[in-house]
C-alpha cells in the first residue's frame, strides 16, 4: 500500500471518524506551523489580515493552540494579533474568508477521495476496527464512489453493522441509569453518547468544513 494508504490505516484503527479525526490533526497541525514558523511570514500575515484574524472558531483555536503549548506561549499569537488590529484602526475590513476553513475543506476532501480510492484495500480493516464514519463523511464517500455499487453495498453492510452496536452500546448505558440496575457502565458503554454524537454531527472541525456552504459563492464579492 502506498504512503497515503498507510496513513489512512492508521486513522481508521483508532475510535471515532477517521475523517474527522484526520481533519482535526491537520488543524493543529497548520495551527503549529503558523505559530513556530511563519508569524512573521508576510504572506501569512496577509491572510490573517484579509479575514480580520481567521473566524472565529480558527481564532480561538489558535490562541488555545498557543497557550496550551509552553514553547510557544502568547509571543506569536500576541504579535499576529496587534498587527490585524492596526490594520481595523487604519481603516480595514474583511475582505476575504478565513485560509484556515479553506486549507480543512480541501484536506476534507482528499481525505475522502483518498479513502475511496483505497476502499477496497482498506474496508476489512474498517470492518474490524472501533472506527465508525461520521454521517456527513460516510455520505460524501459514498458519493465519490457511485461507480462502485457493489463496493457501496460492503460499505453500508459495515456501517450498519457499526451502528447498530453503537445503538446497543447506548441503550446499555441508559439502562445503568434504572434503579433496579446493579452494576455500572463499562468503560465502552460510557464512551457511546459522544460517540453517538460524533456520528451524527461529526467532530466540531467539520464547521470549518461547512461555512463556505452556508455562505455561497459571494463571500469575496459581498463585502466591502
Ligand atoms: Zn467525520
Ligand atoms: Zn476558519
Amino acid at each position: 500500500m502506498d504512503i497515503v494508504g498507510i496513513k489512512l490505516s492508521e486513522t481508521l484503527q483508532g475510535r471515532g471518524c477517521p475523517v474527522c479525526r484526520a481533519m482535526e490533526k491537520f488543524e493543529e497541525d497548520e495551527i503549529a506551523t503558523i505559530l513556530y514558523e511563519h508569524v512573521t511570514d508576510p504572506g501569512v500575515r496577509t491572510k490573517f489580515r484579509e479575514s480580520m484574524g481567521l473566524c472565529t472558531r480558527h481564532a480561538w483555536k489558535t490562541l488555545e493552540v498557543a497557550l496550551g503549548n509552553p514553547l510557544l506561549g502568547p509571543l506569536g499569537v500576541s504579535i499576529i494579533y496587534e498587527d490585524v488590529l492596526g490594520v481595523y484602526l487604519r481603516g480595514e475590513r474583511e475582505k476575504a474568508e478565513c485560509f484556515l476553513c479553506e486549507l480543512v475543506r480541501e484536506k476534507e476532501r482528499t481525505l475522502v477521495e483518498a479513502l475511496a480510492d483505497r476502499l477496497d484495500e482498506l474496508l476489512p480493516e474498517y470492518s474490524s476496527s472501533p472506527a465508525i464514519l461520521c454521517r456527513r463523511h460516510y455520505d460524501m464517500l459514498v458519493e465519490k464512489l457511485k461507480d462502485r455499487p457493489d463496493l457501496i453495498k460492503k460499505l453500508e453492510e459495515v456501517q450498519t453493522k457499526k451502528l447498530r452496536e453503537l445503538d446497543a452500546r447506548l441503550k446499555a448505558f441508559i439502562d445503568t441509569y434504572d434503579y433496579r440496575s446493579t452494576r455500572k457502565p463499562t468503560e465502552e458503554e460510557t464512551r457511546s453518547l459522544e460517540e453517538a454524537v460524533e456520528f451524527l454531527r461529526s467532530r466540531p472541525v467539520v464547521i470549518s468544513a461547512e461555512r463556505k456552504n452556508r455562505r455561497g459563492r459571494g463571500w469575496h464579492l459581498g463585502l466591502k
